[in-house]
């Protein structure tokens, strides 16, 4: 069973790949040692990001491709 992980804004990277914004469909690359941002699209985890992701504690990255396996919405 796969288990779904979704990061937020501050989270750790633990692996390079490809994530996807899940309001937004933004798919971009991060990199292992660095953190998870905003989504440039979106502004996902800030007061200017879409409906129910304005808040920083809110996890919207997901590794795009357990997001295909997956996908959340
Ligand atoms: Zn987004």
């Amino acid at each position: 069973m796969t288990k779904t992980r979704l990061f937020k804004i501050g989270d750790p990277i633990l692996k390079t790949g490809m994530y996807i914004c899940v309001p937004c469909g933004f798919v971009t690359e991060f990199f292992e040692g660095e953190t998870f941002s905003t989504c440039e699209a979106c502004l996902a985890g800030t007061p200017d990001g879409p409906y129910d992701f304005q808040n920083v504690e809110d996890e919207f990255w997901q590794l795009y491709d357990d997001y295909l396996e997956n996908p959340t919405f």
